[in-house]
């Protein structure tokens, strides 16, 4: 499980303090599909950036499968975000010239794990996206589409609990776009958790739960997640 309690990110330049999140709450239970939506700067990308340890934040508290963020040192922090987190991203962030299998060995190598035990991971997440053929592929060699499906099979390679997706099809047309929120709902059938950013409202729908963010905050639950009485 995820766990955000009135966590506070404020980003300080010069003179500008930015509250990015402000009392941000939200609980995330394995097995969901959950679509953020809201307005351009409100805080998104700041969410998502805390909730895969890549940012820290100000105040507030973050516990991730039982472990409270804050405790922790760097390294172990590193090693959690490992072991518990994939990414997957607007721009596919492939390396031009690694094939697809050397892409997405990429992160377990900087893992140090085994060669054989690589090859099976990278092999059946190569399937698990349909393009366990296109192994010695080029990125360049591949549709959009097909790219953020490598990137998705990189990030499943590390077998991770949650995944975590910032606007996955923004910059795929309609139709790409599609196959990329189909396999992701396959995913998520097979177990995994997936929080995602996305503008697109059509998309959010495909999620088991929608939540949107504004000026910081979680202001609004979906239909999916009865909002809280009102007292
Ligand atoms: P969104 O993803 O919803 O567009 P962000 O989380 O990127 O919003 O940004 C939230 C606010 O924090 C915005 O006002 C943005 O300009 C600011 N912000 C984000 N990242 C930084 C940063 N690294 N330094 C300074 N301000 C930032
Ligand atoms: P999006 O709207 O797609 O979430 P943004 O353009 O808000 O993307 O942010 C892109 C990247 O730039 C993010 O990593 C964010 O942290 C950073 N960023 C956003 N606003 C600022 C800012 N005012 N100063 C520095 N970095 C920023």
């Amino acid at each position: 499980m995820l766990a955000m309690q009135s966590v506070k990110k404020i980003y300080r330049t010069d003179m500008i303090e930015t509250h990015a999140l402000r009392d941000f709450s939200l609980q995330v239970e394995p097995g969901e599909f959950v679509a953020v939506t809201g307005p351009s700067g409100s805080g998104k990308t700041t969410f998502l950036s805390i909730a895969g340890l890549l940012e820290s934040f100000d105040a507030g508290r973050y516990t991730l499968d039982g472990q409270d963020v804050s405790a922790l040192s760097d390294a172990e922090r590193s090693r959690l975000r490992n072991e518990k987190i994939g990414f997957i991203f607007q721009g596919f962030n492939l390396i031009p010239d690694l094939n697809l299998f050397d892409n997405v060995d990429v992160p377990l190598r900087y893992r140090g794990l085994a060669a054989r035990d690589r090859r099976q991971r990278i092999e059946r997440a190569l399937e698990q996206v349909g393009l366990a053929s296109r192994a010695k592929h080029l990125p360049s060699q591949l549709s959009g589409g097909q790219q953020q499906r490598v990137a998705i099979a990189r990030a499943l390679a590390g077998r991770p609990a949650f995944l975590l997706a910032d606007e996955p099809t923004g910059n795929l047309d309609s139709l790409m776009a599609r196959q990329v929120m189909d396999m992701l709902g396959e995913i998520n059938a097979q177990g995994m958790t997936i929080v995602m950013v996305t503008h697109d409202p059509d998309l959010a729908r495909r999620a088991s739960r929608n939540i949107q963010i504004v000026d910081g905050q979680v202001t609004d639950f979906s239909l999916y997640e009865p909002a809280p009485a009102v007292q």
